[in-house]
């Protein structure tokens, strides 16, 4: 026979990275309570480290607390682990924790009939280990439908390992099926080891991938708040200088021309005055997606003061911002604002001034400024208008294209 490894010195080395982790965990969860699960699979890991202690002792201490015990408390910790992993990444985890809740009720007379009845190691490491083959490949399957976003490849990565785990599980249990009485199990064959060193594997893999992506989330929100407007979910004036620098060396490069659209909501203030702030709020949230909602995709929308944004037009010349100034002037000023699913009656136009330049020319804070001029003669025109600022030189350049 294939000499197994050393079970004990395997639950040893279970309990190590399990108190290891599960202390790293709940330091971590204490200083980011905003991460849901991350104590649940810390609590699991610590179930699990305790699990293998009292399995550990087999032979040490009674059969009742190494066997039946220890086995539905390894249990309990794979369910917590899979609780908290569910909880961390949104999806639906109480018909996991009830169906885990009933396979455990079921395990412990299991256990402790063919423990003290009618001692079968065999019975025993089919029951357990087919019930961690149904536990994992549930998680599996819970994960891999994790909707498609910055995180999936961590929930697909944990996905596959939970299939693997499974798979060896199932393949433990049916192995045992066909295989002679096991006399004794810290010493039993090769399989037996392996699906020990799956705890091993797990606890690390779930260790690294769930603070991995936990650094990811928070490295997001960071860069969302660093360059979003919180009110109008547009960029801020921080991120459209970034990305106005970009986009201008990349038409100086090729020789593109760009145009920007710079917008007011008119008589603004008055909004505020008749109907409170609040509504004055949600008018900017809806004209700020009006605006969103009528750009092309790489089109840049910006808050670039109170209730004033900037448009950045890339490859578009005069003509054509003109025409959108022109189509989004109109879109402004129909006449239902809708925010948050609510629908309301408000009357409300907004004036545009608008720049553009060419290749070489283009200088960014001319252009925003010949903007701004525009803007303002928009206003002195009487409002809910287009006016446009160019160099005359351009316009015939861009004629002749
Ligand atoms: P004009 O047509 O000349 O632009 O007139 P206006 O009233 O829009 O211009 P004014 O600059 O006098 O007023 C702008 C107002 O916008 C004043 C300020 O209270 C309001 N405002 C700026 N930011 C916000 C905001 O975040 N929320 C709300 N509710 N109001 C804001
Ligand atoms: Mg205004
Ligand atoms: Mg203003």
């Amino acid at each position: 026979m294939v000499e197994g490894f050393d079970v004990r010195t395997l639950a040893i080395i279970n309990l190590v990275l399990g108190i290891v982790l599960g202390v790293g965990l709940f330091i971590f969860a204490k200083s980011h309570p905003s991460f849901s699960g991350f104590r649940r699979i810390g609590t699991g890991y610590l179930l699990l480290a305790l699990g293998f202690v009292l399995m550990g002792f087999r032979n040490y201490i009674s059969d009742w607390y190494s066997i039946v015990t220890a086995n539905a408390i390894i249990f309990s910790g794979v369910s917590a682990v899979g609780v908290g992993l569910l909880r961390f990444y949104g999806r639906p985890h109480k018909l996991f924790l009830i169906f885990s809740a009933f396979l455990l009720v079921c395990l412990v007379p299991i256990f402790f009939y063919f423990t003290f009845v009618q001692n079968d190691i065999n019975q025993r490491i089919i029951v357990i280990s087919s019930f961690f083959s149904i536990q994992c490949l549930y998680l599996a399957a819970e994960l891999w439908r994790y909707p498609a976003n910055i995180r999936r490849g961590f929930t697909r990565f944990l996905s596959i390992s939970f299939a693997i785990y499974g798979v060896v599980f199932a393949f433990r249990s049916l192995w045992t099926m066909e295989e002679a009485n096991i006399i004794n199990f810290m010493n039993a064959g090769p399989i037996h080891g392996v699906s020990l060193i799956i705890f091993q594997i797990l606890i690390v893999t779930t260790g690294y991938v769930a603070s991995w992506s936990a650094c990811l989330k928070l490295e997001n929100e960071i860069t969302i708040q660093a360059t979003i407007d919180p009110l109008t979910q547009t960029y801020n004036r921080r991120a459209l200088d970034e990305m106005a620098s970009k986009e201008v060396s990349r038409s100086r490069r090729l020789g593109l021309p760009v145009s920007v659209i710079l917008t007011d909501i008119d008589l603004f203030k008055q909004v505020n005055d008749q109907h409170g702030h609040q509504v004055g709020d949600t008018v900017l949230v809806s004209f700020a997606r009006r605006l969103k909602h009528n750009l092309r995709e790489h089109d840049i929308l910006a808050r670039f003061g109170g209730e004033e944004f900037l448009v950045l037009l890339p490859d578009t010349d005069a003509p054509t911002a003109l025409k959108i100034a022109e189509k989004l002037r109109v879109l402004v000023s129909q006449k239902t604002m809708t925010a948050d699913d609510e629908a309301f009656d408000l009357e409300i136009t907004a004036s545009f001034g608008v720049s553009a330049s060419f290749g070489k020319d283009i200088d960014w804070k001319a252009l925003v400024s010949k903007a701004d001029h525009a803007l303002y003669q928009a206003k002195a025109n009487g409002r809910n208008k287009v006016k446009g600022k160019f160099d005359y030189i351009q316009l015939v350049a861009w004629n002749d294209i």
